[in-house]
């Protein structure tokens, strides 16, 4: 995953890639989802949350230029992964996550994989944690109307701020803090999280539409068209496919999708079976339509086996002819014609079998046959002046 999804796509912190190397990440999914934990992908950890795209994380990390010695603060703690991994690199993680359940479970595998640098809180990230800043970097999971001024505040002097923000679009940012009231903000590209919720930030009853913050003025610091970082190296505009946002809803869809598809699956293979019996299956036979009639036809069948093809002739005063050609009679034998042919005739290598017409309704005809080749057979068959070629496979 590190190689694939991170440093081939320009990730070059040591720091990163190591703790990447270092922390499990399926340790942090959901159970179930542990085979794609290693996919580029977010993926649900419950409450509606999503476990963020490794890609992302390691380029939030990188441009968030964590130290040894720093202590941080992760707003958004959700799984426990992204602060797994700044704990690896900082001395002392902070991490506040407004859904208890989460925190817990953060909390609990971060004692079950030795992480000990780490403290777990309960509440509303979007005021920051004050009674342990200031903070030499502060990241956010998820996305704000705005960059909340508390978090600003929390930062120390040099200290980075990577946030995602924006209310239609959402752009990762970084705000340096440069001066006791001087902020540095950098655009870093498009990105897709889901929403911060809490004072300072988005309401939780209309997430991605109503803030309760007001609006950020525009940023001289915000890039042009095509996203790139002060470095100056060659960023992405980073787009999670549409429905990604409700994760839990989306691999609820997947899933529903993967089952109807294994039901159609299934039916289909029945169905083949059936039809490989020669018996019932809607394989097994086809209906060939005549301009004076239709023919119920053997597709597949079993060598030496019984078959039946009945002809249905459409009402007429005149006589009737079905014919067939002399292939016909290498795959099949006729045992019998119910009822029975009033005349036949050969002509031009076709054999008609003559029957007296009805004006008053159709009549049917049934032949009795026996297979008698196996392998695939292709004969021609008629009503009065019609032919249609049709494939008979005869299995061994
Ligand atoms: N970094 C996480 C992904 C987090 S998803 C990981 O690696 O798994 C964003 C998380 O932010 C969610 O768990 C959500 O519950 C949390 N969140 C949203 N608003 C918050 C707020 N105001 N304070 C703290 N956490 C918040």
């Amino acid at each position: 995953m590190v190689e694939h999804h991170v440093t081939r796509r320009g990730i070059r912190d040591r720091g990163v890639t190591e703790a990447m190397r270092t922390v499990p990440r399926e340790k942090f999914v959901s159970p179930g989802c542990e085979e794609f934990a290693y996919e580029d992908t977010p993926l649900s950890i419950g409450e509606g949350q999503t476990i963020s795209q490794p890609f992302i994380v390691a380029l939030m990390l990188e441009k968030a230029r964590l130290d040894a010695g720093d202590k941080v603060l992760e707003v958004g703690t959700g799984s426990g992964y992204t602060s797994a991994l700044m704990s690896r690199i900082a001395r002392r993680v902070y991490s506040i996550e407004r859904h208890e359940r989460l925190a817990l479970q953060a909390k609990e595998r971060f004692e079950k994989l030795g992480y000990h640098n780490i403290d777990v809180r309960v509440g509303d990230g979007s005021k920051g944690w004050p009674e342990a800043a200031p903070f030499d970097a502060i990241i956010v999971s998820a996305s704000a109307p705005a960059v909340p001024s508390a978090l600003k505040a929390q930062l120390d002097l040099g200290g980075r701020l990577v946030i995602p923000v924006g209310r239609s679009e959402q752009r990762l940012k970084r705000v340096t803090r440069t001066g006791a009231a001087a902020f540095e903000e950098e655009d870093l590209g498009g990105v897709l999280f889901v929403p911060l919720i809490g004072e300072d930030a988005w309401t939780a009853a209309h997430p991605m539409y109503t803030a309760t913050a007001p609006p950020s003025p525009e940023t001289s610091a915000s890039g042009p068209g095509s996203p790139r970082n002060a470095e100056g190296e060659g960023m992405e505009k980073i787009q999670l496919p549409g429905g990604v946002l409700d994760h839990t809803a989306f691999q609820r869809r997947f899933w529903a999708i993967q089952r109807i598809a294994w039901i159609i699956f299934t039916l289909l293979l029945v169905a083949c079976l059936l039809g490989l019996l020669g018996r019932g299956g809607p394989f097994s036979r086809q209906t060939i339509a005549f301009p004076e009639g239709a023919v119920d036809f053997p597709v597949l069948s079993r060598w030496k086996a019984p078959e039946i093809m009945t002809v249905n002739f459409a009402p007429s005063s005149e006589d009737r002819v079905f014919t067939i050609d002399a292939a016909f009679l290498q795959s099949f034998s006729i045992e019998g014609v119910d009822p029975p042919e009033k005349a036949t005739f050969v002509r031009q290598g076709r054999i008609g079998y003559v029957f007296p017409g009805n004006p008053a309704g159709s009549t049917q005809i049934v032949f009795r046959l026996q297979t008698q080749l196996s392998g695939l057979c292709r004969t021609t068959i008629g009503i009065d002046a019609e032919t249609r070629a049709q494939s008979t496979f005869i299995f061994p």
